[in-house]
């Protein structure tokens, strides 16, 4: 059974219908690709998935049952979010971003320390940087503690908006290669939005492809690689994207 799945979903923001009979499963400790344009509605797919957004029509499922919009935090629990930009608390260190949420549960502090050390040997951050501020991180330092923020609790969904956006290429490779790593150690049901097919096409098992709020096209990669040329994987998407990839 899926951990997490949509069942035909609308949300509609004022007149703007954002997404449009959404119905998609995740597949469990597998990473989800989510793609399309800018505006298509992938972060409100995303944050439909945790409760923040609520749906007009249809049902979100989390671990089995709907979601209860009275009572989200004990399955928000189970469930890591990296916003859009890296959404870290300014005025707190990269440390307590990471272990916020383990000290609002109540862990021991032996307990998060062990937990820090473990995500901080799996992402590569460095000792002496959990004591600066977001400020004095690179964009991708930034990023790599807002990926460990969002795994800290070792929750089994994680929710990825964007979260390797903004930052050189060759950091980005770095870091698609440490989340790689990361997922391999913990192998969570991830869904990352990205507007990038390389992204997706290296990180991701199931491809996702969405347009102006609806799902156009939902795909394992090895389905998708299969054709027998070598496609550039910008014209895959926009192949995908007018609907003659399928
Ligand atoms: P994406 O992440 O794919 O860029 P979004 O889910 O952020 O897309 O947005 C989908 C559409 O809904 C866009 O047209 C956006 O402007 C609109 N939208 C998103 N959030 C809101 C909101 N809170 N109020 C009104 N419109 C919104
Ligand atoms: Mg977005």
């Amino acid at each position: 059974m899926s951990p997490l799945s949509l069942q035909s979903i609308s949300k509609t923001y004022q007149h703007l219908r954002a997404l449009d009979d959404v119905s998609l499963q995740f597949n469990e400790g597998r990473i989800t690709a989510v793609i399309g344009p800018s505006g298509c509605g992938k972060s409100t797919l995303l944050k439909l998935c945790n409760g923040l957004v609520n749906p007009d029509a249809g049902e979100v499922r989390a671990f089995g049952q709907p979601l209860e919009y009275n009572r989200l935090t004990p399955v928000r629990r189970r469930m890591g979010f990296a916003v859009q930009g890296t959404g870290l608390f300014p005025h707190l260190t990269a440390r307590d971003n990471i272990c916020l949420l383990a000290g609002l549960e109540g862990w021991p502090a032996g307990n998060i320390e062990q937990r820090l050390d473990e995500l901080l040997a799996l992402s590569q951050i460095q000792r002496e940087q959990l004591d600066r501020y977001p400020h004095q991180l690179s964009g991708g330092q930034q990023q790599r503690v807002g990926l460990c923020r969002a795994m800290m609790l070792r929750p089994e969904i994680l929710l990825l908006d964007e979260p390797f956006g903004a930052i050189d290429p060759i950091t980005r490779l770095d870091i698609q290669e440490q989340f790689l790593v990361l997922h391999r150690a913990e192998p969570t049901t991830a869904v990352l939005v990205t507007h990038d097919m390389r992204e997706a096409l290296r990180l991701a098992d199931h491809i996702v492809i969405m347009d102006s709020g609806r799902v156009v096209c939902s795909v394992d990669k090895v389905e998708l690689l299969a054709g027998p040329d070598a496609v550039d994987p910008d014209t895959l998407l926009q192949s995908l994207l007018v609907g003659q990839g399928q």
